[in-house]
């Protein structure tokens, strides 16, 4: 076997590890154990005729890379390259890393309490992944532009989709209640509400922006957020910041926060050998 043949083997098999812990295979559909072995590594379920092979239905099944491409992007994201850093470390074109950074970001996503909400229809991430496949065309978010709100708890955070607010009740908190509100490109930032440090969301070229109320002072010149100094540094390198994309920016942030000075490698290969919710109900 060539030195590539030798690498591809063994971070398959660190991948399969993740995907089958006991070695045990089972049906991704109907969960049967003991699918029966076919040509070329597929697999056939016994009791609902299902074929399929080791990574069906999994995150990283979502792009064409091969485990070694996998290992070497993951390992580059999770040392926090650029996505022209990571496609270089994995040998791929920028627009290959570029969605399977995407993927990535999605399984991360996935594995937290609140993905259920976050994959639904108020986000649009749902309409990201159809198919067994990322979709090129996501649709606009129904929540027009969804209202996150930020939650320190001592050195941890959390980011919150806050389905009761709208981009307008922000707008109406700002003029009625002087509410403080920061623009930083796209991204508005408010002062304090209720529970939360700030409520952020990320608009686009429809969000009045002009009618924002200028107040004295900047949200958090008091109080600070570290996270909030921390998230705008990074979010001012993401390419591709939009309303639809900003949640799974968020998130990522969120747990490199919540995590900073660990190996994010295990969770990252974790989140993608994960099985892909078919539906927001699962
Ligand atoms: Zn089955």
């Amino acid at each position: 076997m060539g030195e590539g043949t030798t690498t591809e083997a063994r971070a398959r098999e660190a991948l399969l590890r993740r995907c089958w812990p006991d070695g045990t295979r089972a049906c991704p559909r109907c969960c049967a154990a003991s699918p029966y072995a076919l040509a070329e590594g597929r697999l056939r379920c016994g009791a609902c005729r299902y074929t399929f092979h080791d990574f069906t239905g999994r995150w990283l099944n979502l792009s064409g890379l091969s485990p070694a491409q996998w290992l070497d992007l993951a390992q580059a994201f999770a040392l926090e390259a650029s996505t022209r850093e990571a496609a270089h470390a994995a040998g791929i074109s920028y627009n290959t890393a570029f969605k399977a950074l995407t993927v990535l970001r999605l399984a991360l996503l996935a594995q937290g309490a609140d993905a259920r909400q976050l994959l639904g229809p108020q986000t649009g991430l749902d309409t990201m992944f159809t198919g067994g496949k990322l979709c090129p065309a996501p649709a606009e978010p129904t929540g027009n532009f969804p209202v996150y709100g930020i939650l320190s708890q001592g050195r941890r955070v959390f980011v919150d989709l806050v389905p009761e607010l709208t981009v307008e009740s922000v707008l109406h908190f700002n003029h009625n209640f002087h509410l403080r509100v920061a623009r930083l490109g796209n991204i508005l930032l408010t002062d304090r509400y209720k529970t939360y440090d700030a409520l952020v969301l990320c608009g686009d070229e429809r969000l009045p922006y002009h009618y924002l109320l200028r107040h004295q002072g900047h949200p958090f010149a008091e109080t600070g957020c570290p996270f909030w100094i921390y998230a705008s540094q990074r979010l001012r390198q993401f390419k591709g910041l939009s309303t639809r994309r900003f949640p799974m920016y968020l998130k990522e942030l969120e747990l490199r926060y919540n995590r900073r000075g660990e190996d994010l490698l295990p969770l990252f290969l974790d989140a993608l050998c994960a099985q892909v919710p078919t539906s927001p109900a699962d």
